[in-house]
C-alpha cells in the first residue's frame, strides 16, 4: 500500500466504530486497577462546538488514552450544559425577528431557515444543538464513556435532584446565607446578568460611585463621580444638551438626574416619584450651588456626557480631570456653541483649573501638564484615556490635598476620599451608589445597571472558613501550567458573597424557593459525582424518583444505612452499596482540563464547593488551563465571521489531522492559532509518517550491525522519557511534536547508517512508536497497528516501558552524525560533489591521553591546558606541539558539557574503532573509498606536508583528506 492511499474519513470511522463495539472507553470500577478520571466543563448547547473547544478537549483525550495505556482503569464522561439565559436569550431574540442573530445561525452555523423557527422554543434549541454537537464530538472520536452522558436543567429530572441535594447540603451546613446583593441586573428579563449571560461586558462588576449635590432653586442637580474628594477643584457642571433629564422626587428631595437614572435609583432601594422630563440644554447656563462647599459654578453643555453612566451629571475637574480640561479649552473656543447657548465668551474664558492636590511627578495642575506631554489636542483625542488613568493613579496613590480644602487640607489624597465621603454622607450632601464601570449588554440585547436586591440567597464566599478551606486544597492540587496557582489565590480570596438565585432562563429550581432557579455557574460545580449515577438514570435502572436526599446522602457521603435508605428510595440495598462502591471507587476528579478563562468563575466555584461538600479525600486532584484558540491570527468571533465549527473541520481535514494541528498550536497559557493550511500539511504530514511505516515493516533482513541496533534501542527509549515526561507536565504540545517527529528522525538516521536494516529491530521500533502516536493520532495508530498484523488493539495495549537510556551508544553516534555533518561542510567549501578517497586521520595516542585528562578535570585555564598537553607530548616537534596548544585553546568554548560527555565516550571507545566501524558507512555516504589512518601510523613525511596546511589532528577532530 502507497502513501496516497491513506483515506482519512473511511480509516477514522472504521475504528471509531471498532472501539465502540468492543466498548473500549466504557469504565466499570475494577480494584485491580488504579482509576483515573478526566472531566472537561460541559460546553453551552446554544451553538455548534468549535475548535476552540476542540483544542481544550483534545488535551484532555491525550491525557486520558495516555493513562489507559500506562495501565489506569480511566473515566472520561461528557454531559451537555442548558443552564441560565444563554439559549433562552437566542429563542427571545428569534421570536423578536432579531436579524443579526438570524443571519449568523443562518451563515456561521448552517441552520435551515425552517429549524431556526423551531428555535423560537428554547428547548428545541438545547435539543438541536445537542444532537448535532453529540454527533460532532463522536466523529472526532473521543475516548469517552457516553453512557454517562447528561444535560443540565430541570429538563433533566435526574440531574436536577442532584443539584437540590447539592443545595441543601450547602444550607444545612451553613454554607447559604441571606441578604442584600447588588447584581448586574437586566430590566428587560427581571434577572440578573451573569457573564456567561452577556452579549458584552463580561468580567464587569458593581463599583462604588459617589453623588454629589449642587443646588439649583429648590432642587439638586445630582453629579456621579469616582473622585468626590475633587469637589474642591470644581469649576463647572457638564450636562449633555440632546439628553433627556427628569426631576423627580427621589427618598421625598427633589433631584434632577438624566432620565435612564431614575430606574438606577429605583433599583437601588430608593423611592422615586418623576415629576417632569426635559433636554438637557435647559440647564446650560444656570448656575448651581455645591451643596458640600457653597461654591457657585455654572451648568454648561458637553456631548461626551453620557445620559446611561452615572446620572449623566458630571461636575468639572480640569486642573485634575485631563478630559475636563480639554472640554474647557474647547468650549473656550467654540463660538458657535457658545452662542447657541448664549453664553458670554468672557465669563467663559475666565473660567481656571482650581488646583487641589499635589504630586512630586505631575505638580498640581496635572492636566496640563499632561495634555502638553502627550500632545493631545481635542477632547476626542484617545489619548485622554491614559492621560486620566495616569493621574488617578498618581493622585490616589501619592497625592496630598492642598490648602484650599478646609479640614480636609494637607491629606494624603486616599485618606481625604474616605473623609470626604463621610462628611457628604452625614450631611446629606452627597451618597454612595453602585454602578457599572462599563457597559454590560444581556444576551436579550437590554443595556444593564445594577439592581441591589433586598431578601436574597447568597454563597458565603465571604467567609473566611470556607476561603480557608479552598486555600487549602489548592495547596495540595496539582496545577498547570503552575503559574495559575496564584490566579486561584487571588479568586479564592477575592470573591464575596454570590447571589445564586434567578428569576429566567433554563435551570433547576431552588430547593426551598421553587419560584427561582439555580444560575448557571452555581449548578455545575460539584456535577462530576454525578457521572456515577447517570449511567443508571440513562439506563432506567435509577428513577428520578429514587434519588432523594437520603440516596445522595448515602451514596455520596455514606451517611445512613442501606436497609434505611432502601425503604425511603425503593433502591435495593445492595445496589446502594454498589453504587456507594462505586462513588468511592471513582471519586475525586484527578484531572479537569478548562479553557483560563474559567480560572476567574467556574474553577474557583469547583473548589468551593468540593470542600464545602466533600471531605478531604474527595476534594479535586488536578486542574489544567490552557489559552484561547484564534483563527488564522484573529481572536474567535461568530459575528464578524472567524469561526470554524469542530464538524466543518473535521470533514475537512479528518480527526487525527485536526488534533495534531491543534496540539502543536501552543503551549501553556499561549494562545493557540489555528491555520488552514498547517492543518492540510498535517494530512500530509500522516500520509507520509503512514507511508514511512508501512515501508519499514517490508524489511525483511535480519542481520546483526554491531552497535546500532543498541543505538536504535536506546534512541527509542530516550524518546519513550521524553513523551511521558512531558504528558506527566501536561506539556502537551512537546509530547506531540516529540512523538510525531523524534523516532521518525531517529529511524531515516538508523536507514542510513546501516547497510541492510535488521527487521527484528525495525519492528520493536515501529511498535514502540505507534504506541507513543496513539495518544495523539489513534487512528492513523490503530490502523498502522492492525497493518502490522497486530490482533489486539493498539488502544489496549500497555505505554511502552520507561527506562533510562544507556547513553553510551548514543554518545558515539552523535561524534559521528557531527563527523558526517562536517565532511559535508568541506565538500561544500570546496565545491565537491564527488570524491575519489576520503582519509580519516585521527589524533596520535598521547593526545587521547592528554585530552582524557583536560576532559575529566574539566580544565579550562589554558595555562593548564598547556601544560597538560606538555606533559605528555612525545614524538612531537615544537612547532606542531605548539600549533596544537594553540588550536585546543581557540577551541575552549567547544568544550561543552555535552562535548565533553560525548569525547569522554569517544576516548573510552576508541576513536578508531568506532571509524573503523562506521568505515562502510562513510564509503555509502560518500560513494569513495575511505581509509581510516592513526596519526602514529601515518607516513612521517607524509604529515610533516599536512601539518604546514592543515589544523592538526585533535582527539574528536579527525583530519579530512579529499581527494
Ligand atoms: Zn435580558
Amino acid at each position: 500500500m502507497g502513501e496516497s492511499e491513506y483515506s482519512f474519513s473511511e480509516i477514522e470511522k472504521k475504528w471509531q466504530k471498532t472501539y465502540e463495539e468492543e466498548k473500549v472507553f466504557e469504565a466499570e470500577p475494577d480494584p485491580s486497577r488504579p482509576k483515573f478520571f478526566v472531566t472537561f466543563p460541559f460546553p453551552y448547547m446554544s451553538g455548534p462546538v468549535h475548535l476552540g473547544t476542540a483544542y481544550t478537549l483534545t488535551r484532555l483525550d491525550v491525557v486520558a488514552r495516555y493513562k489507559r495505556k500506562r495501565g489506569f482503569n480511566v473515566l472520561f464522561p461528557f454531559a451537555f450544559h442548558w443552564t441560565g439565559t444563554t439559549i433562552t436569550g437566542i429563542s427571545d431574540r428569534i421570536r423578536r425577528g432579531d436579524e443579526k442573530t438570524i443571519e449568523i445561525l443562518e451563515k456561521m452555523d448552517g441552520v435551515p431557515r425552517e429549524e431556526i423557527e423551531r428555535f423560537k422554543d428554547p428547548v428545541y434549541l438545547a435539543k438541536y444543538y445537542t444532537e448535532k454537537n453529540r454527533a460532532a464530538l463522536k466523529d472526532y472520536g473521543l475516548a469517552v464513556d457516553w453512557r454517562r452522558e447528561f444535560h443540565t436543567s430541570s429538563l433533566n429530572p435526574g440531574f436536577s435532584t442532584f443539584v437540590q441535594w447539592q443545595y441543601l447540603k450547602l444550607k444545612e451546613k451553613g454554607y447559604i446565607t441571606k441578604g442584600v446583593h447588588p447584581v448586574v441586573w437586566c430590566p428587560r428579563d427581571k434577572s440578573s446578568t451573569g457573564d456567561h449571560d452577556r452579549l458584552s461586558g463580561e468580567g464587569v462588576f458593581p463599583e462604588k460611585f459617589y453623588l454629589v449635590k449642587f443646588r439649583l432653586g429648590d432642587s439638586h442637580l445630582v453629579a456621579a463621580t469616582f473622585r468626590p474628594e475633587t469637589i474642591f477643584g470644581v469649576t463647572n457642571v457638564w450636562v449633555n444638551p440632546d439628553a433627556l433629564y427628569a426631576e423627580a422626587m427621589v427618598n421625598g428631595e427633589k433631584w434632577i438626574v438624566s432620565v435612564e437614572t431614575l430606574d438606577k435609583l429605583a433599583d437601588q432601594m430608593r423611592t422615586i416619584r418623576k415629576i417632569r422630563g426635559f433636554k438637557g440644554r435647559e440647564l446650560v447656563g444656570k448656575m448651581v450651588e455645591a451643596v458640600f462647599t457653597g461654591v457657585r459654578v455654572p451648568v454648561l453643555p458637553a456631548s461626551f456626557v453620557d445620559p446611561s453612566l452615572g446620572t449623566g451629571v458630571v461636575y468639572s475637574v480640569p486642573a485634575h480631570a485631563p478630559y475636563d480640561y480639554m472640554a474647557l479649552e474647547d468650549l473656550k473656543r467654540n463660538e458657535a456653541v457658545l452662542k447657541e447657548y448664549s453664553l458670554d465668551p468672557g465669563e467663559i474664558r475666565s473660567i481656571k483649573p482650581v488646583s487641589m492636590i499635589t504630586t512630586e511627578k505631575y505638580g498640581s495642575n496635572p492636566s496640563e501638564k499632561l495634555v502638553e506631554e502627550l500632545k493631545i489636542k481635542s477632547q476626542t483625542d484617545p489619548k485622554l484615556e491614559e492621560a486620566t488613568s495616569l493621574v488617578y493613579r498618581e493622585e490616589f496613590h501619592k497625592g496630598v490635598t492642598l490648602s484650599n480644602c478646609g479640614v480636609f487640607s494637607g491629606l494624603p489624597v486616599q485618606k481625604a476620599k474616605e473623609l470626604v465621603i463621610e462628611e457628604m454622607k452625614k450631611t446629606g450632601a452627597g451618597d454612595e451608589f453602585l454602578e457599572l464601570p462599563s457597559p454590560v449588554v444581556c444576551r436579550c440585547g437590554t443595556r444593564c445597571h445594577v439592581k441591589i436586591l433586598g431578601d436574597q440567597y447568597l454563597l458565603r464566599y465571604s467567609w473566611p472558613e470556607w476561603k480557608a478551606k479552598a486555600l487549602k486544597a489548592l495547596e495540595r492540587m496539582g496545577i498547570y501550567p503552575k503559574e495559575v496557582r496564584e490566579n486561584f489565590t487571588y479568586f479564592i480570596n477575592w470573591y464575596d458573597d454570590w447571589a445564586f438565585t434567578r428569576t429566567s432562563g433554563l435551570g433547576t429550581p431552588v430547593p426551598w424557593l421553587p419560584s427561582h432557579i439555580v444560575e448557571t455557574l452555581s449548578d455545575s460545580t460539584v456535577y462530576m459525582a454525578y457521572y456515577i449515577i447517570s449511567i443508571y438514570v440513562n439506563n432506567g435502572v435509577l428513577k428520578p424518583e429514587n434519588l432523594t436526599e437520603e440516596f445522595y446522602d448515602y451514596v455520596l457521603l455514606g451517611v445512613g444505612a442501606p436497609e434505611e435508605v432502601e425503604k425511603k428510595t425503593g433502591v435495593s440495598a445492595d445496589f446502594l452499596r454498589r453504587l456507594r462502591y462505586e462513588f468511592d471507587y471513582w471519586y475525586p476528579v484527578d484531572l479537569r482540563n478548562s479553557g483560563k478563562d474559567l480560572v476567574a468563575n467556574h474553577l474557583t466555584f469547583y473548589i468551593f464547593h468540593h470542600v464545602a461538600i466533600f471531605p478531604e479525600e474527595k476534594w479535586p486532584r488536578q486542574i489544567s488551563v490552557n489559552g484561547f484558540l484564534r483563527i488564522e491570527g484573529q481572536p474567535m468571533h461568530k459575528s464578524k465571521g472567524v469561526f470554524i465549527s469542530l464538524r466543518d473541520a473535521v470533514e475537512k481535514y479528518g480527526s487525527d489531522a485536526t488534533r495534531v494541528t491543534l496540539l502543536l498550536s501552543a503551549e501553556g497559557l499561549e494562545d493557540p492559532n489555528w491555520e488552514s493550511e498547517k492543518a492540510s500539511k498535517n494530512i500530509e504530514l500522516l500520509r507520509s509518517i503512514y507511508g514511512f511505516i508501512l515501508s519499514l515493516a517490508g524489511e525483511k533482513g535480519s542481520v546483526r550491525n554491531g552497535h546500532m541496533e543498541d543505538w536504535l534501542r536506546n534512541s527509542v527509549r530516550k524518546r519513550v522519557k521524553k513523551v511521558t515526561d512531558a504528558l506527566e507536565n501536561m506539556q502537551i504540545r512537546e509530547a506531540t511534536s516529540e512523538a510525531l517527529y523524534g523516532l521518525r528522525n531517529d529511524l531515516r538516521w538508523y536507514l542510513r547508517r546501516v547497510k541492510e536494516p535488521d527487521a527484528d529491530a525495525l519492528r520493536e521500533a515501529v511498535e514502540s512508536w505507534l504506541n507513543m502516536l496513539y495518544p495523539f493520532t489513534p487512528h492513523l495508530a490503530e490502523e498502522l497497528w492492525s497493518k502490522l498484523g497486530e490482533k489486539s488493539l493498539l488502544a489496549n495495549h500497555p505505554w511502552p516501558r520507561v527506562v533510562e537510556a544507556d547513553e553510551k551508544p548514543l554518545l558515539a553516534e552523535k561524534y559521528l552524525a557531527q563527523l558526517i555533518e562536517d565532511t559535508y561542510q568541506i565538500l561544500k567549501a570546496v565545491k565537491k560533489t564527488s570524491l575519489a578517497r576520503l582519509r580519516l586521520i585521527t589524533a596520535a595516542q598521547w593526545k587521547n591521553n592528554a585530552f582524557k585528562e583536560i576532559i575529566e578535570t574539566a580544565e579550562t585555564n589554558p595555562e593548564k591546558i598547556r601544560g597538560i598537553l606538555t606533559r605528555h607530548a612525545t614524538g612531537v616537534s615544537k612547532e606542531e606541539l605548539g600549533r596544537l596548544i594553540g588550536q585546543a585553546v581557540k577551541n575552549l568554548p567547544a568544550m561543552t558539557e555535552e562535548y565533553r560527555t560525548i569525547m569522554k565516550q569517544v576516548l573510552e571507545k576508541g576513536e578508531q574503532n568506532i571509524l573503523k566501524e562506521a568505515q562502510p558507512f562513510f564509503e555509502k555516504e560518500f560513494k569513495c573509498k575511505v581509509e581510516i589512518i592513526s596519526e602514529n601510523e601515518a607516513p612521517r613525511e607524509e604529515l610533516e606536508n599536512l601539518v604546514r596546511k592543515k589544523p592538526p589532528a585533535q582527539p574528536g577532530r579527525p583530519i579530512l583528506l579529499i581527494e
